[in-house]
């Protein structure tokens, strides 16, 4: 019998983080063991080189007519770093009352071997499950996945006979709520830089005669909002998506406590646009903001300077149906229509990533091409954990961007069924990181299920 557990603990046992050379053989490590775990529950495991840390490829073939589902998980994890904040050693799992510590454990390992752990059982008693699974499983999730696209660039063809990627690499509130994330959003981020004169100047010497490039970045900055908090450019708002009626039900079971939320953010009042609850805000609504701004003098005392330079870094989310591409043309045609041109400007192009849509069925009232296998993936998800949690899930979107979601979508074709299983206090990113083996153990069950049902449904 497959021991989820067990096999987790020496998952986290391979310091896999990705970011950093030194831990090159924690990567190995954790990339070998998770190839000899698919193989050795029945697995073809492949692994493809990338330009920094290889991709695992395991599959589990069979006839066309069989649905084919990817099940997606990251065997990197963050660094552990401050060490000293740790109560056990992050590489060393242990378990205190309900929860396995370790770095990792819940982002991604312990999802990740949810799935395994899922496969696995189910495997053990139906050797001849009629269910086509590919396990594709990256290492560089934690630094940005650089070498995915490109990845997917290169499988593609095979990639996109598949129905849909199954993953557990998002939240939920708490152990017995399980949410489906069904919305991201984009991004898309860029630096403006204001040059007046060439040098910095005497204030006494020049003071009057030039335009001082902070005046003119601030000046642009304020004009990027409107009083009441919405974007002020010109058909940034043209694409969104209407949110549905369905939307805000979900969001509104979730619940939320606004006082609660404006405490926790230590804010005196919230700042949104008219129409939305701070909680629709965050998903629903793209935002523009400014990461960062600088220019002149700022050590001690004072100093009687007009700076040559001013700069600010800027980012949007987006939401879904805005195009990234689209979005950047009207920022930087309104950036460069709101500079004055006495001093020079300058735009600096950073990434972007696309927003993400996918909308269970018989929700929507709008008819979406998606593919008929993942509807009852939908609704078998809706039965597991209706039946192993003990209360159907949520569907809501989440203000995050997960580019690898939208990546797969845009170069693969292929949408994604996000199960959520960590929860707020599994520490994600920080020391003392966990996974809760109670959620562990029902998202094993939950998952068996919806594999089971979508082998019995065909294709
Ligand atoms: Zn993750």
């Amino acid at each position: 019998m497959f021991d989820p557990v067990t096999k987790l603990k020496e998952f986290i046992r391979h310091p896999s983080v990705s970011a950093d050379s030194r831990f090159h053989e924690g990567m190995v490590g954790a990339r070998d063991f998770i190839a000899g775990l698919l193989s050795s529950i029945g697995f073809a495991v492949e692994v493809v080189k990338t330009p920094r840390h290889p991709i695992v490829l395991a599959r589990r073939g069979g006839p066309d007519h069989w649905p084919h589902v990817i099940i997606y998980g990251h065997y990197d994890v963050q660094p552990a770093d401050p060490l000293n904040l740790w109560q056990s050693a992050p590489f060393e799992p242990e378990i205190r009352g309900e929860r396995i510590y370790g770095r990792g454990a819940a982002d991604n390992k312990g999802p990740m071997m949810v799935h395994v752990a899922a496969v696995a059982r189910l495997l053990e008693k139906r050797p001849d499950l009629p269910l086509r699974i590919t396990f594709l499983i990256e290492g560089e999730e934690e630094m940005g996945s650089p070498s995915f696209p490109g990845f997917l660039a290169e499988y593609r063809d095979t990639l996109k006979k598949a129905d849909f990627v199954f993953l557990s690499d998002t939240g939920i509130p708490n152990p017995d709520q399980v949410v489906i994330t069904c919305g991201l959003r984009g991004l898309v981020l860029f630096d403006v830089e204001i040059t007046g004169a060439k040098s910095d100047l005497h204030s006494g010497l020049h003071g009057g005669v030039v335009r001082n490039p902070i005046q003119a970045l601030a000046e642009l900055c304020a004009s990027l909002h409107t009083p009441d908090g919405r974007v002020n450019v010109p058909g940034f708002y043209d694409d969104v998506l209407d949110v549905e009626p369905w939307e805000r039900e979900q969001l509104a079971k979730l619940g939320g406590d606004a006082e609660a939320y404006r405490q926790f953010l230590g804010v005196p009042a919230f700042h949104t646009p008219p129409g939305y609850t701070p909680f629709e805000c965050v998903r629903f609504l793209p935002t523009l903001e400014f990461n960062g701004i600088g220019g002149g003098y700022q050590g001690e005392g004072t100093k009687t300077v007009i700076p040559s330079k001013a700069m600010a870094k800027i980012s949007c989310r987006l939401v879904p149906n805005q195009n990234p591409d689209r979005i950047r043309e009207l920022l930087y045609r309104t950036v460069r229509e709101r500079v004055p041109s006495d001093v020079t400007l300058r735009i600096i192009d950073q990434h972007e990533g696309q927003a993400y849509i996918v909308v269970p069925p018989d929700r929507s009232n709008t008819p979406r091409d998606q593919s008929p296998v993942l509807a009852k993936a939908f609704r078998a998800t809706d039965a597991a954990v209706a039946e192993v949690f003990g209360r159907p899930p949520l569907y809501l979107r989440e203000g995050g961007s997960v580019p690898i979601i939208a990546q797969l979508k845009q170069i693969v074709g292929l949408d994604s069924l996000m199960m959520g299983l960590f929860l707020p206090e599994d520490n994600l990113h920080a020391p003392n990181e966990s996974f809760h083996l109670g959620v562990m153990e029902r998202g094993i069950r939950a998952s068996e299920k919806v594999l089971a049902a979508l082998a019995d449904g065909g294709r």
